[in-house]
C-alpha cells in the first residue's frame, strides 16, 4: 500500500433503478495531484463525486481515503470522513443567512472545534487566499457576484485543510465574465500542490493545472492520459467529437 495515495476508487458500481450510471470506475489520486473529470453530460461525473462523498451510496466496489475504507464498511465516522473531503459544488451551496466570513468559520467552529479566535485568523488566511478583501467579508451571499460567491466557497473547503477536494463543475454556474477569478484561484491551489479531483468542461484550464485528465463516457472511464495526450490526440472516436464540441 502506497501511503502517497489519497484516494483509491476500484471497481465503483452504481445504478438508479434500472439505469446503471457507473459501471466499474477505478483510479488513485496522490498528494499533490490534481485530476480532472470531463465527459458529455449524464455520463456520470457528478454521481462518482457524491459517492466519494458518500451523499450516494454506491452499489459495489471500495474506497479508500488515505489508506482507510470508506466504502462498504466506512472504519471511521462519516462527518470524519466528510470532514476530510471538501466539497466544491456548482451551485456554491453557501449558507444564504451567514456572510462570507462566517460560511468559512463556521466548519472551523462546529465540525473543527477551533477557538472563536483561531477560527477568524483561519478564515481571514483562506478568504485573503482566494482574493476576497476585507470590504466582503462581512457581506452575504446575495450581495456578492457568483464569481465572489464560488471563491468563498473555495475558501470554506481549505480552511477546513482536507486530504482532498473534490469540485464538481466549479464555473460551470458562473456568467462568463466570471469564469476566470475563479479559474485563476483553482491555478493557484493546483500550484500549491492541492490534492484535487476536478470536474469540468474547461479545456485550457485543465492543460494548464492538470496532472491527469481521466473521460468519463456512460460510466466507464474510456481513456485517461496526460493533458497534452487527451486533448491534443484522444485515442477514441467519442472523446475526440465530445472534445471539439466543447473546446
Ligand atoms: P453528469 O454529472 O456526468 O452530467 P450525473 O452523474 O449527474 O451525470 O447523472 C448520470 C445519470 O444518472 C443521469 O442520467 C441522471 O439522470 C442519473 N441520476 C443522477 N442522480 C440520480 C438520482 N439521485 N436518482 C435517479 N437518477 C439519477
Ligand atoms: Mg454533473
Amino acid at each position: 500500500m502506497n501511503s502517497d495515495i489519497v484516494l483509491r476508487v476500484e471497481n465503483l458500481w452504481k445504478s438508479f433503478g434500472s439505469q446503471t450510471v457507473l459501471r466499474g470506475v477505478s483510479f488513485t489520486v496522490r498528494r499533490g495531484e490534481v485530476k480532472v473529470i470531463i465527459g458529455p453530460s449524464g455520463s456520470g461525473k457528478s454521481t462518482l463525486l457524491r459517492c466519494i462523498n458518500l451523499l450516494v451510496r454506491p452499489d459495489r466496489g471500495r474506497i479508500e481515503l488515505e489508506g482507510i475504507e470508506v466504502y462498504p464498511r466506512p472504519a471511521m465516522k462519516i462527518n470524519k470522513i466528510r470532514e476530510r473531503i471538501g466539497f466544491v459544488f456548482q451551485q456554491f451551496n453557501l449558507f444564504m443567512h451567514l456572510t462570507a466570513l462566517d460560511n468559512v468559520r463556521i466548519g472551523l467552529v462546529k465540525v473543527k472545534k477551533l477557538p472563536p479566535e483561531e477560527a477568524t485568523r483561519r478564515a481571514v488566511e483562506a478568504l485573503k487566499m482566494v482574493g476576497i478583501t476585507e470590504d466582503l467579508w462581512h457581506k452575504y451571499p446575495a450581495q456578492l457576484s457568483g464569481g465572489q460567491q464560488q471563491r468563498v466557497a473555495i475558501a470554506r473547503a481549505i480552511a477546513m485543510e482536507p486530504s482532498i477536494i473534490l469540485m464538481d463543475e466549479p464555473t460551470s454556474a458562473l456568467d462568463p465574465e466570471l469564469v476566470g477569478e475563479v479559474l485563476k484561484v483553482i491555478e493557484e491551489l493546483a500550484r500549491r500542490r492541492t490534492t484535487m479531483l476536478i470536474v469540468t468542461h474547461e479545456l485550457d484550464f485543465a492543460l494548464e493545472a492538470a496532472d491527469e485528465i481521466m473521460v468519463l463516457d456512460q460510466g466507464v472511464i474510456v481513456e485517461r492520459g496526460s493533458p497534452e495526450e487527451i486533448l491534443r490526440n484522444p485515442k477514441h472516436e467519442r472523446t475526440r467529437r465530445f472534445i471539439e464540441r466543447i473546446a
